[in-house]
């Protein structure tokens, strides 16, 4: 990478800017679905910046998202940087600046991460290092599960805002993720005709939904021992867990219903609708055996993410990390399912995730050192710089 780029790139980002647009987003409470008043303040924010920002709707009328688009006028690739807005429902905590950390709601998951890419987006206009394709700053609701269900961000991909590539800032820092399992989680119902029972009064015959709830439990303990094969060198391998197991009134009447729950996550992307015909087999089996009625839920968290490591993103962060702090990340998997699957799966476009070394999400104490938040901004601007001027140039 051009020396001169780099120092040019990482004097210009602004910490005290950065911090300013973050402190600004995180004052404004947005837990999911209810993070338009924030995407109306991240679009002042750049429209005072001088950004032609876009409001579309993408299938979320109470919190429209927020889009620009920055061109350099040459040709070459667009990498997008895409952040979602919501938080959590936990009480709002305001935010707070003290001793080279802030503090509040949305600070580390993701409000400090959407500052650093906005003032990446600043540099790289300010500086203009970029000398070819464009960025994609795109921002949401909707993310949070179990209160949101992605439908926003999902209706973007379909309306045509994606990138060749996008960049996520959640708050992993440690390693490059460039695997991880898809998820998805199971409500089995076992039921039988009639009503609860007296033990010694039941009719011969008399379906035991108990039995049939362990007889799952066993099943789900095989299926996760034959999955075990199935393996990926960072995602790690194919499970089935249960973790709970709900049935039975006292302990001499036979119940009429067990509830049977857990997840089933899978290393390889694109099996969704093969995995929930394999868990859908062996309830019909089981459903067969011990003569009872079961339906369920499968709800799919993600399908399973990877990234193509000779992909041209891939060696841009890989350098723009090591300019900014003198090392590649080491390869490593997505411990969680995030937006990156669902661009991967239904833009098919490469995603990584990468962000501050943030801490306390889903937490009271979200807290995330300031000058992380500068290297993320350093880290975005410089990638863009490598990844989007190459291509066609
Ligand atoms: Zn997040």
């Amino acid at each position: 990478m051009d020396k001169d780029v780099v120092a040019q790139i990482r004097q210009a980002v602004d910490e005290q800017r950065l911090v300013d647009t973050a402190m600004k987003l995180i004052a404004v409470p947005s837990p999911t679905r209810s993070a338009g008043a924030v995407a109306d303040c991240l679009a002042q924010i750049l429209d005072a910046d001088g950004f032609t920002v876009e409001r579309p709707v993408a299938d979320w009328p109470e919190a429209p998202a927020v889009a620009v688009r920055f061109d350099s006028g040459r040709p070459g690739r667009v990498l997008q940087f895409d952040g979602h807005l919501d938080t959590v429902h936990l009480p709002f905590v305001p935010p707070r600046h003290e001793q080279g950390c802030l503090y509040g709601s949305g600070s580390s998951d993701m409000k400090g991460g959407i500052a650093a890419f906005v003032e990446a987006l600043r540099v790289l206009r300010d500086t203009d290092a970029l000398r070819g394709g464009g960025i994609l700053l795109t921002a949401h609701d909707h993310h949070e599960g179990p209160w949101g269900d992605r439908r926003q961000l999902y209706a973007l991909i379909r309306e045509g805002y994606t990138g060749d590539a996008v960049m996520l800032p959640e708050y992993l820092a440690d390693r490059l993720p460039v695997a991880g399992r898809g998820m998805g989680i199971f409500e089995v119902r076992i039921r039988r005709d009639g009503v609860p029972v007296h033990e010694v009064l039941q009719p011969a015959g008399n379906p035991d939904v108990l039995g049939a709830g362990a007889q799952l439990v066993v099943s789900c303990q095989q299926l996760a021992k034959r999955l075990a094969h199935n393996t990926h060198e960072y995602a790690g391998c194919d499970t089935a867990f249960v973790g709970r197991i709900q049935s039975g009134e006292i302990y001499n009447q036979s119940p009429v219903e067990c509830v049977v729950h857990g997840t089933r996550r899978w290393v390889t992307p694109g099996t969704i609708d093969a995995v929930r015909a394999e868990f859908d087999n062996l309830l019909q089996a089981l459903a067969a055996s011990r003569g009872v009625d079961i339906d369920f839920d499968f709800e799919v968290q993600g399908d399973a993410f990877s990234i193509d490591l000779e992909d041209p993103l891939v060696e841009a962060f890989q350098g723009a990390h090591t300019e900014c702090t003198g090392a590649p990340l080491p390869l490593g998997c997505k411990p969680f399912v995030d937006d990156g699957n669902s661009f991967a799966q239904l833009a098919g476009i490469p995603a990584l995730t990468h962000g501050p070394a943030a801490t306390g999400a889903h937490t009271l104490s979200e807290q995330v050192p300031v000058p992380e938040l500068v290297r993320v901004a350093q880290v975005y601007a410089l990638t863009a710089v490598c990844y989007c001027s190459t291509a066609g140039a």
